[in-house]
């Protein structure tokens, strides 16, 4: 019998395991890490080679073919591949799609891409001896020969590029004819950064401390944090490492936790790396992300600035990873796999020997444990690189003070100081639409989303009602209530605060930014810039106008009432809570006069407030570790949620009574606890009820072990009861 080999392979389809073909061609050895495409299920798939395995014996005959190579060599390093397979397993998500987040979205559909080597042109010895022998040359042929002399080698695109005046083609073919230029494999670009010294900063004496203790620190590659206050001057820390790293031919990858945010750093690392810089996010088009990925993998590129995906990006020779403002929730992917990018960002870094820096104004609570553990080193930066001081608070108590259309006296006095000066102010509430609430005058109906346990929200410019779980809108008269329908708005929205702001300050430029209102990240680029240029005097927004961005003309910030996120019962939203705080704040503190924080708060007395406001976030982070290791929660504790939904409500309940049984079977590891099903927040959301089952353990590997230890029987048991579910690791939230 012949020996046939058995080829593994990770099919980019969300089903778990690894799946058997034969090959198409035994002639050719394929390799881990091609991609090839296979039959699967009724219907064509791509997928990784993992393994080729000799000796099939058994069951050859039920095997089918693999339908064709589509990579002639793996495009991805196995390093990159044991980073997705880390993922897979920590993440309890299936390898296949996992994988595929190594690719590009072009590649991870069947298509292929030329991997034969770019063939450029070179002056041969008999060019050579031409031009010293004193041929006569034609005037395009000198040009060519010039130009090639000058970059050494030079495909014919590049030269049709440099040299737009001539025909190249038939002068190429000429000299081709004569054997004056031969063409040789592109060779690939050695990274070769230019500095454009003139957009740099001068660091200041705490920033250059921060460098020189990073550096240092290379050697351990333990991941470090940057530890600035809002303003301090971070990105200028980031740039004068980013050169050290090129200076070494390394190149760097800086993670932000939005497109409008890396479109932000992309564009200021350009300004000092003309040309060096890439980005990628999902905002480009499918051939663009491809090249730039490309480029990234040649080194071609030095430097990569991307949203959490980018941390997938093949590069060739890797020094640094930045994380920027490594506690934003935004680097969790939501839903499918659910994987962080800071600490996919962090493992990475550890497969590829290079270091890495977390930079937050508001390190999250387990980064700041992982410092006290040791784990992590930490610098500071304390001072505002521009601003003089921090910014001033003053809280207005809304239980003692009125306030009209969610705007108190003291908060409008001091957007008019504000705009007499000629300054900015900008106003941060964290609910988009007009009201959350409508409420009938005559029969007290307060409409509710059909799909989901949630009222729906009032836009007042649609003249309809949103559900913003699901997306599902009734416009007012569809409403189902009594015949006068004579609906009030309860409550605020960004909407509202921008149609009152108009009416006090009918003079003021008045802009608003949230997802409501259409843009694309260009339009909000504009917008942002707009603000830079002090085009715009007040700025609404939600978190959208939270983060890093830079406005050094705002001297005035109005929090609107958002304290609600303090009375949630979730731990992980009391700490957003308190960094989206310093984080808006934070926006007055790149001006040279010293910028004022306006709070308006139902709960001014809340503990966390006061906390925040007397001994800043450093004050609120020591104070809630110690009431967390009481608690005994996170980061003091590793949780790990089972989430199920259906639209038939008795599928969830009987399926994760199912699991319960199954993960509390067998004599369990004494500090494992497993609750019952418990409801979610909005139970009923998009039509589909939902329940979760909380793990928690002080081991990580006792939690990783058990579900490892059951997924296939989850699996099963979700197929048999006709329920979607998910794992989800160190949660963002637990309901
Ligand atoms: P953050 O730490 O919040 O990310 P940025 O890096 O955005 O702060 O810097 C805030 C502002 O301070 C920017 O306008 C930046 O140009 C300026 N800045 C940073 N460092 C210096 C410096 N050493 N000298 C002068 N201006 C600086
Ligand atoms: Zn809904």
């Amino acid at each position: 019998m012949i020996a046939q080999s058995c080829i593994k392979v990770a099919v980019f389809s969300p089903i778990r395991g690894i799946f058997d073909y034969l090959p198409n061609d035994a002639s050719v050895a394929l390799k881990r890490g091609q991609r090839v495409l296979v039959p699967f299920r009724n219907s064509m798939r791509v997928g990784l080679v993992i393994e080729v395995a000799d000796n099939l014996h058994e069951s050859r005959f039920s095997l089918k073919n693999i339908n064709l190579i589509l990579d002639e060599q793996p495009l991805v390093s196995k390093k990159m591949i044991r980073l997705a397979e880390w993922a897979s397993g920590y993440y309890h998500y299936p390898l296949g799609p996992a994988i595929s987040h190594l690719f590009p979205p072009y590649l991870r559909k069947n298509k292929q891409i030329n991997s034969a080597p770019i063939l450029e042109w070179r002056i041969s010895i008999a060019g050579k001896n031409a031009i010293s022998g004193g041929q006569r040359l034609g005037k395009s042929q000198i040009k060519i020969f010039e130009k090639l002399r000058e970059l050494g080698s030079a495909t014919t695109t590049r030269l049709k590029t440099e040299l737009s005046n001539i025909h190249v083609n038939p002068v190429i073919k000429k000299l081709e004819d004569k054997g004056w230029i031969e063409k040789q494999p592109q060779k690939i670009r050695k990274v070769t950064p230019c500095v454009n010294e003139m957009n740099l900063v001068k660091l200041n004496k705490e920033q250059l401390d921060a460098v020189s203790f990073i550096r240092q620190k290379n050697k351990d590659k333990k991941p470090i944090v940057l530890n600035g206050v809002t303003g301090s001057g971070k990105t200028e820390v980031y740039i004068e490492l980013i050169r050290t790293c090129l200076d070494a031919s390394k190149q760097v990858i800086l993670l932000a936790p939005e497109i409008t945010l890396a479109e932000h750093l992309f564009k200021r690392l350009d300004s000092v790396f003309p040309g060096s810089v890439g980005i990628a996010h999902s905002s480009y088009s499918e051939k663009k992300r491809l090249a730039t990925w490309q480029a990234c993998k040649q080194g071609e590129l030095n430097i990569l600035v991307g949203t959490r995906s980018a941390v997938w990006t093949s590069m060739r020779n890797l020094g640094l990873i930045i994380v920027d403002e490594e506690h934003d929730p935004s680097y969790r992917q939501q839903d499918g796999f659910m994987y962080s990018g800071r600490d996919t960002a962090i493992v990475r870094a550890k497969f590829e020997n290079a270091q890495i820096l977390l930079g937050s104004a508001t390190p999250s609570l387990e980064t700041i444990r992982n410092v006290e553990l040791k784990k992590f080193s930490q610098v500071f930066l304390t001072k505002g690189a521009v601003a003089p001081k921090p910014p001033l608070w003053e809280i207005v108590n809304l239980k003692t003070v009125e306030a009209r259309d969610g705007l108190t006296h003291r908060l409008l006095d001091n957007i008019s100081e504000t705009l007499k000066k000629k300054e900015q102010a900008l106003l941060f509430l964290n609910r988009r639409g007009y009201s959350p609430v409508v409420i009938c005058n005559s029969c007290g109906y307060k409409p509710t989303c059909k799909n989901c346990d949630w009222t729906m929200v009032y836009h007042k410019s649609l003249d309809l009602i949103l559900c913003h779980h699901c997306g599902y809108t009734l416009s007012m008269n569809q409403l189902n209530c009594c015949t006068k329908k004579k609906m009030r708005p309860i409550g605020l929205g960004t909407e509202r605060i921008q149609e009152a702001i108009k009416n006090y300050f009918p003079e003021a430029i008045v802009e608003r930014v949230d997802s409501d209102i259409g843009l694309s990240t260009t339009e909000i680029h504009g917008l942002f810039k707009k603000v830079s240029e002090r085009k715009i005097d007040i700025l609404i927004g939600t978190q959208m106008v939270a983060k890093g961005l830079d406005f050094s003309g705002i001297t005035l910030i109005g929090i609107l009432n958002s304290d609600g996120a303090l009375y949630s019962g979730e731990f992980k939203a009391e700490e957003r809570f308190a960094q989206l705080l310093i984080q808006v704040s934070g926006r007055a503190a790149r001006s040279i006069k010293r910028g004022r924080v306006i709070l308006q708060s139902e709960h001014p007395d809340h503990p966390i407030i006061k906390k925040i406001i007397d001994h800043g976030y450093q004050g609120y982070v020591s104070a809630t570790l110690k009431e967390r290791k009481n608690h005994n929660v996170p980061p003091f504790s590793l949780f790990a949620l089972i989430k199920a939904s259906s639209k038939q409500e008795g599928r969830v309940k009987v399926f994760l009574k199912l699991i319960h049984r199954l993960l509390s079977a067998n004599t369990l590891p004494t500090d494992l606890i497993i609750s019952q099903a418990v409801p979610m927040t909005i139970y009923k959301k998009a039509g589909l009820y939902r329940s979760v089952i909380i793990i928690k353990s002080h081991s990580r590997i006792e939690i990783q072990n058990l579900i490892a230890k059951k997924i296939s029987e989850i699996e099963l048991l979700s197929k048999q009861n006709k329920v979607k579910w998910s794992v989800e690791l160190d949660p963002e939230g637990m309901l």
